[in-house]
């Protein structure tokens, strides 16, 4: 039987079709909370706002797409809350009413807010207001909802101390202190399973190194076919390594413990050539790929049940998030 034990909120910027290196390092989580807990996922079209300003009008062309990979990979909207940030305006006012309350200082310091400033300086120009407040945007979509938890990796944990750190200060000025209206919001930690791209480097699509996950399985098969496999076993009779080796990774996460095991005595004997290393890769790909491309092909065949999906998640979270920030407008005397 489901527990609702924890309300939990998350969400993705809307930036392109989601690969498999997306599926296992966030999607594959989400289908198992939502399995065991109330949850709000949503499209994070406003923060993708911090970065691609001057040309919104992608954005815009990403956000039914994003729905319909996570709809596909397995979120299902009757176990949870999918929506879209800016169709909800209540987060908005949140980030206002926050930013009025943060200082600066909390702000500047934020690890991430140098790394990718300088990341993408070249690029584009980040030395915007919106980008420096981000995580007061971030923080405004979780509490918002009193989220109790947010599902995070080891990196992201900055951004959630400082979400933390928020509410306990709007708490502290505004609230009597046997009394806060914000839960502090505590960090799940998920073990991110990190997929390499076909490559060996980080899987992005801007590197053609990714394998989508609305990609036909005749355009993925010759990808497979030209994976960078263990370097150093250049002949087939020669043992090779699974743990260096660029495929393997793939493996674990989509075949059979026992067929894995097979596969790591082979490689390491030489019994199994890379050819058919690759075969059976593509078998595990196909059984992982085809409920996914068929839940994907129904709701293509049947667009207007993706925008339904979408108002009904974006109806039932304006619910939530429109008695909440009633009840922050009195405790701000803001309730004219
Ligand atoms: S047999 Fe498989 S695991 Fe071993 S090196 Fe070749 S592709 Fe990698």
């Amino acid at each position: 039987m489901t527990t609702q034990n924890e309300r939990i909120v998350s969400g993705m910027r809307p930036t392109g079709p989601l690969h498999l290196g997306h599926h296992f390092g966030v999607l594959a989580n989400w289908l198992k909370l939502q399995e065991q807990h109330e949850c709000f996922f949503f499209v994070a079209d406003w923060h993708a706002l911090t970065t691609e300003y001057a040309d919104p009008k992608r954005i815009k062309g990403f956000v039914p797409g994003l729905v319909l990979d996570w709809v596909a990979a397995g979120l299902d909207p009757k176990k949870c809350v999918i929506f879209q940030q800016s169709q909800v305006k209540e987060h908005a006012e949140l980030h206002l009413l926050l930013s009025m309350m943060t200082p600066v200082g909390w702000l500047e310091r934020c690890p991430t807010y140098k790394e990718v400033a300088q990341e993408l300086s070249g690029q584009k120009d980040l030395a915007t207001y919106g980008f420096l407040g981000y995580p007061v945007l971030m923080c405004s979509d979780i509490i918002l909802y009193k989220a109790s938890a947010v599902p995070v990796g080891q990196d992201q944990l900055p951004h959630l101390e400082l979400t933390r750190e928020i509410a306990r200060r709007f708490n502290f000025l505004h609230c009597p202190e046997n009394a806060p209206f914000f839960p502090e919001p505590k960090a799940m930690l998920t073990e991110e399973a990190k997929l390499p791209g076909l490559d060996g480097r980080k899987m992005s699509k801007s590197y053609g190194n990714s394998i989508s996950l609305g990609e036909p399985l005749s355009e993925i098969a010759p990808k497979v076919k030209t994976m960078l496999t263990d370097k150093n076993r250049l002949r087939r009779a020669d043992p090779g390594d699974p743990d260096v080796c660029n495929l393997f990774p793939y493996h674990k996460l989509m075949t059979s413990p026992e067929l894995c095991a097979e596969i790591r005595e082979g490689c390491t004997k030489a019994s199994l050539g890379c050819v058919d290393c690759k075969k059976l890769l593509m078998e595990s790909l196909t059984r992982f790929l085809e409920p996914v491309h068929e839940r994907r092909n129904a709701l293509l065949g049947d667009p207007e049940r993706l925008w339904a999906i979408l108002a009904e998640g974006n109806d039932r979270a304006r619910a939530v998030a429109s008695k909440n920030i009633a009840d922050i407008r009195q405790a701000l005397n803001l309730d004219f």
